[in-house]
């Protein structure tokens, strides 16, 4: 096999003289040093080599990706709503993971809420592998849940291989799920702290969130006010900082709680934060009244709010982006109506992510090693998928062929999530995902799916 001196070896003790199963030349290729020219080699679905342009690796498949396309690392979406099993007619394994692939996602960790029963013991974690089993397109992983008086069932659920723990400070949207009063966040948070275990929050202060009925989106967005984030990030924070748990803000939307978050992780508290891309692409000054495809929570805000987010994730307060896919049946997002009080909330966003934040990135100068950064890297660090969310030796070799200067219009008809409905439909974006490869081999939607389910600690053996 040629090599030369730009070729990265055997990193994780990978036999490279073997031909590689594909070989990949790129123009453009985002790696975690930064973007350039490369040619990658993949052997048994992984990463074995990485060599400069022209080295000439050798491959029993070698492709050459067009020249308007950029290799990306697939991504991770760490918060995604299946739905499945129990909500089944809302989204499926089957159905979600279709879009992801076709979204360039190629990971994603499941919320666990919504399904039936909820991920909230050993048991109910059982009964959705089952439901995932031979039905995943990308590799799955899942959350378990903390809800009032399961805090015996919290490690089992750790041991069992689910990524961390979620929890809701206010009404959840469903019965089953109950949030847990912040006394109870803390005690939660001192018994994960002993094995070092992660707490994902929807963080809004149910004291401050207020009831809304009717088609007025300003009535939506003033019953839950940027402040009942802030009020329950400070919560958090001072809980985190007693108890020394790692804390992982949930869609945060309220750019006011930044300096908070800032602050706090100054000071050494263990706090991550993630936003979402449609914060990052709508404003509420532009959602018509009865528009109740828009309606998630917290809510999207002003236009000066979007800008604020933009500034927090450029200087690193917020760490990532994922979709927070969370579609119901078109009758329950209250289309007929508009109803804003009565609609389900929830965005289903899982195949446009990366073109919506790509589209806000590039118009802001921003580059495509940023949105690798966001939506690969860093939920693969939060969940510590060792080996993904990078284009690196002994890495999974999943992969994105990303055509990033493509424009297009998305058509909520031609999504492969379950319901065609999205805030997204008839929005013109750039960046257009071509292909999708799962450990190296390309996605096919009308193929038997190849996903895995994973579990915590998942790393490669080298
Ligand atoms: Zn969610």
């Amino acid at each position: 096999m040629a090599r030369d001196a730009g070729v990265l070896l055997n990193g994780a003790g990978v036999d490279t003289d073997v031909d590689a199963d594909l070989v990949i030349r790129a123009a453009r290729a985002v790696l975690p040093d930064g973007e350039r020219a490369c040619e990658v080699a993949v052997r048994d679905g992984r990463v074995v080599e990485i060599g400069s342009a022209g080295a000439g690796l050798a491959g029993r498949e070698v492709l050459d990706l067009a020249a308007d396309e950029v290799l990306l690392p697939g991504l991770v979406d760490t918060h995604v709503h299946v739905n499945e099993p129990g909500r089944t007619e809302w989204e499926g394994f089957w159905s979600a993971t279709r879009a992801a692939a076709a979204g360039g996602v190629t990971t994603i960790v499941d919320m666990p809420l919504n399904s039936v029963p909820p991920t909230v013991d050993v048991p109910a974690l059982a009964v959705k592998r089952r439901a995932a089993e031979g039905e995943c397109f990308v590799d799955v992983g899942f959350w378990g849940g903390a809800v009032p008086g399961n805090v015996g069932s919290l490690r089992p659920l750790h041991e069992a291989g689910v990524f961390g723990f979620k929890c809701f400070l206010v009404d959840s949207g469903v019965p089953e799920f109950p949030p847990l009063p912040l006394a109870e966040v803390a005690r939660v948070m001192t018994e994960l702290a002993a094995y070092d275990g992660l707490l994902v929050v929807h963080a809004e202060d149910a004291a401050l969130v207020g009831t809304c009925a009717g088609r007025g989106y300003r009535d939506f967005l003033d019953s839950r006010p940027a402040d009942a984030e802030s009020r329950a990030i400070e919560g958090l924070l001072e809980a985190a900082r007693r108890t020394g748990c790692r804390v992982h803000v949930l869609h945060l939307s309220a750019a006011a709680a930044v300096p908070l978050l800032a602050a706090a992780r100054a000071e050494g508290v263990r706090v991550s934060v993630e936003t979402c891309p449609h914060y990052l692409s709508f404003a509420a000054e532009e959602i018509r009244d009865g528009a109740t495809q828009f309606k998630c929570c917290p809510p999207i805000r002003e236009e000066s709010n979007r800008e604020a987010l933009w500034s927090a994730l450029i200087d690193g307060v917020i760490d990532l982006v994922v979709s927070d896919h969370s579609p119901s049946t078109p009758d329950l997002k209250r289309l007929d109506t508009g109803d804003f009080g009565a609609a389900w909330g929830g965005i289903a966003s899982l195949q446009v992510g990366l073109p919506a934040v790509w589209t806000g990135a590039r118009a802001r100068g921003l580059g495509l090693a940023d949105a690798v950064r966001w939506m690969s890297a860093a939920p693969a660090a939060l969940v510590g998928l060792a080996g993904k969310g990078a284009i690196a030796v002994g890495h999974d070799a999943d992969l994105v062929a990303f055509a990033p200067d493509e424009p297009f219009v998305v058509d909520a008809a031609r999504l492969r999530h379950r319901h065609r409905v999205t805030p997204y439909d008839g929005c013109e974006l750039v960046g257009v995902v071509r292909r999708t490869w799962l450990r190296g081999m390309p996605v096919d939607a009308d193929a038997p799916p190849r996903g895995r389910l994973l579990s915590r600690g998942d790393v490669h053996e080298s």
